[in-house]
């Protein structure tokens, strides 16, 4: 058994080239190495979100405080509460963030999964409309 703490660890700012907007991100690499699983407890300023990206492998989002608004290319924006939890598949082109009003803190678990970056989420689409 092993514990991972949040205390004392970094807090980072998040990577302006991969997100639109102000947060913080806190890592905890190598949780478990067989299968590989990396979290980050990711916090998201209101209207802050990722880029559109994919994963190689599995990645769930445990949504800790506020709301999540995230999309899958393709569907309707969505939104899911602390508490709830959202499963993406690999290969799914996706975004994830903040509310407009609310700032959201999520821990990502990435599952021998690593991330490929895009195009950033414009604000239209951000805001569910679709061009
Ligand atoms: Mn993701």
């Amino acid at each position: 058994m092993k514990v991972f703490e949040m205390a004392g660890r970094p807090v980072e700012p998040v990577d302006s080239a991969n997100f639109t907007g102000d947060g913080t991100l806190v890592r905890m690499d190598d949780v478990c190495t067989a299968p590989s699983v990396n979290a980050y407890r990711v916090t998201f300023e209101p209207r802050t979100r990722t880029a559109w990206h994919t994963h190689s492998g599995t990645q769930l989002l445990v949504v800790v405080e506020g709301t999540c608004r995230f999309q899958n290319d393709g569907e309707p924006v969505r939104e899911v509460a602390a508490g709830g939890i959202v499963s993406i598949a690999p290969g799914e082109r996706h975004w994830h963030g903040a509310t407009p009003d609310r700032a959201m803190t999520h821990v990502a678990l990435n599952i021998d999964a690593a991330t490929t970056w895009l195009e950033k989420v414009t604000d239209r689409e951000y805001g569910g409309l679709s061009t």
